[in-house]
């Protein structure tokens, strides 16, 4: 982006040239040329609304653990660097977006209270959790979720309950340029003991099944209706290909993992040659799951 940024925007606190390896759970990207960290609600506001009034195209970023960036990306980045607090009033608990999600479901059994559970082995951000509708063992975050804060794309400050429609299956309307700050999840108490037998089992279950010692983004290709991804490709006998440093992971076929320096051509390559082999194969077009982030070729990016 060759645009100026404005007076208003640059108040807010940033930083510029930050590797997108440091940003995403997978380390694979080039550079975020402007990561803008805002410590208050109020910082955030004056972000949105600066980019509003000036037609700015921006994105927002949690933990980075549902994303694949390939290259460098020029347009303002939006990662909240709110304080990370958690507040009980009886059986609910609200917490500010920049909360860790998994720290936020441990947090939930210590002090005895379910309904997180299938959130202790998803990671990233409690805002990136809700934005997508996070959800695991059946479960997922809408059914917990009682109250919400958000800023429009305007920059205007909502504060409500979800209702129908707002929530699907790893979706929400909380995209284009929505910035949710905060969420309040209603609970039940339980036997803490129980609690953690069950974030045990699903720990336990995901650390057979997933390959957590390597560098991933979950996983990378969206079910096709009635279809596992991950059988598709295995089927397709993909699972250890290697290009570079990306590889389609020997533990689970849906797994694209990063043996430590993939380079963002390397993981689109993989990418494309699973796609090109599923179609080949079996005629189905795998769609990605994860959210793809790159500048567009003219050196603009979409933003949101
Ligand atoms: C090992 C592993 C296991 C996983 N298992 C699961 C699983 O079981 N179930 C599951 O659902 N997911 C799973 N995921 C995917 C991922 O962890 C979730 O989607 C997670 O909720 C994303 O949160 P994040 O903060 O990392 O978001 P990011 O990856 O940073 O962003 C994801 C999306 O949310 C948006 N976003 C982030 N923060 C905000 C905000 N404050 N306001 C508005 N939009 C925002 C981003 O713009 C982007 O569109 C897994 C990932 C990994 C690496």
């Amino acid at each position: 982006m060759t645009r100026p940024l404005p007076d208003a925007l640059l108040q807010v606190p940033h930083r510029r040239d930050v590797p997108f390896s440091k940003l995403t759970t997978l380390g694979v990207g080039g550079l975020c040329h402007w990561l803008f960290e805002p410590t208050t609600e109020a910082e955030a506001q004056t972000f949105v609304r600066a980019c509003a009034q000036e037609g700015l195209p921006w994105r927002v970023l949690g933990g980075g653990s549902n994303l694949v960036v390939l290259g460098d990306v020029t347009t303002p980045v939006l990662r909240l660097a709110l304080p990370k607090t958690v507040q009980r009033e009886g059986n609910t608990l609200c917490a500010t977006a920049s909360h860790g999600h998994i720290a936020l479901a441990e947090a939930a059994a210590t002090i005895g209270l379910s309904g997180l559970e299938f959130a202790s082995g998803i990671p990233g951000s409690l805002g990136g959790a809700i934005r997508m509708n996070a959800g695991a063992y059946g479960r997922e975050w809408v059914e917990v979720l009682a109250r919400y804060r958000f800023l429009t794309p305007e920059g205007d400050l909502v504060e409500k309950a979800p209702e129908p429609g707002e929530f699907r299956y790893r979706w929400s309307f909380l995209t284009g340029g929505r910035v949710i700050l905060s969420a309040t999840a209603a609970l039940a108490e339980g036997d803490p003991a129980g609690i953690r037998a069950r974030v045990a089992e699903f720990r336990g279950k995901r650390g057979t099944s997933q390959p957590l010692s390597k560098r991933n983004a979950g996983c990378i290709f969206k079910n096709p209706p009635g279809q596992s991804a991950g059988r598709l490709i295995d089927q397709a006998g993909l699972k250890g290909l290697r290009i570079g440093d990306a590889e389609v992971s020997p533990e689970h076929a849906n797994f694209l993992v990063n043996h430590g320096k993939a380079t963002a051509a390397e993981f689109a390559e993989l990418m494309a040659r699973v796609q090109a082999a599923v179609a080949e194969r079996w005629g189905v077009a795998l769609e990605p799951e994860v959210e793809i982030w790159r500048d567009d070729p003219d050196g603009s990016s979409s933003g949101h």
